[in-house]
C-alpha cells in the first residue's frame, strides 16, 4: 500500500493460519496480529504485507490439527510440534526477504514480537531499521500459547 519506496515501511510477514485468520480460532493471536498489522499499515498509509503459506508455524495444516491434540492432553505448542517429529519452528524467511527485494525494498520497519524473524531477514539482505512490536491482547484461551511462545521461542513482549 501506498508509497514504499522514499523511506522504510512497515512491514508484516504473516504466517497463515487458517483456523485463526478464516476461523477466528482463539487457541492464537493470529488472526488479531493480521488485523493490527493491516490497520497500523492504512493509518500510515504505506506498508507490505506478505502473506506466507506457512501453516502452523511450517508444519501444514493436519499435522498442526494433531498437535491442537496433543494440546488438548497437556503438552505446549512447542512439546506438542517436537512429538509430532518436528522443529518448535519449522518455517524459513527466504522468501520474504526475496519478496522485498523484487518490490525494491531494501530496508523495512518490521512489525513483529519474532527476533528469528528480524535475524532471517537481514541473513536475506534486507536492513531492519525498527522493529515495531505487533501485540495484541489476546483472549483468555490464547494465555498459555502466548507464554510457550515467550519462554520457548523468544518473542518479545512487553506486558507479559
Ligand atoms: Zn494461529
Amino acid at each position: 500500500m501506498g508509497d514504499v519506496l522514499s523511506r522504510p515501511p512497515l512491514v508484516r510477514i504473516h504466517s497463515q493460519c487458517l483456523t485463526g485468520d478464516v476461523f477466528g480460532s482463539l487457541r492464537c493471536d493470529c488472526r488479531q496480529q493480521l488485523e493490527m498489522a493491516l490497520s497500523m499499515i492504512a493509518k500510515e498509509g504505506a506498508g507490505v504485507l506478505i502473506y506466507e503459506q506457512q501453516e502452523g508455524r511450517g508444519i501444514g495444516l493436519m499435522a498442526k490439527l494433531q498437535a491442537y491434540e496433543l494440546q488438548d492432553s497437556g503438552l505446549d505448542t512447542v512439546q506438542a510440534n517436537e512429538r509430532l517429529g518436528f522443529k518448535a519452528d519449522h518455517r524459513e524467511f527466504v522468501m520474504p526477504a526475496e519478496i522485498l527485494k523484487a518490490l525494491g525494498i531494501g530496508s523495512v520497519r518490521l512489525l513483529s514480537n519474532n527476533p528469528d524473524k528480524v535475524a532471517a531477514l537481514e541473513g536475506g539482505g534486507i536492513r531492519v531499521t525498527e522493529r515495531v512490536p505487533c501485540e495484541v491482547s489476546p483472549s483468555a484461551h490464547a494465555e498459555e500459547y502466548l507464554k510457550t511462545k515467550k519462554e520457548k521461542l523468544g518473542h518479545l513482549f512487553t506486558s507479559r
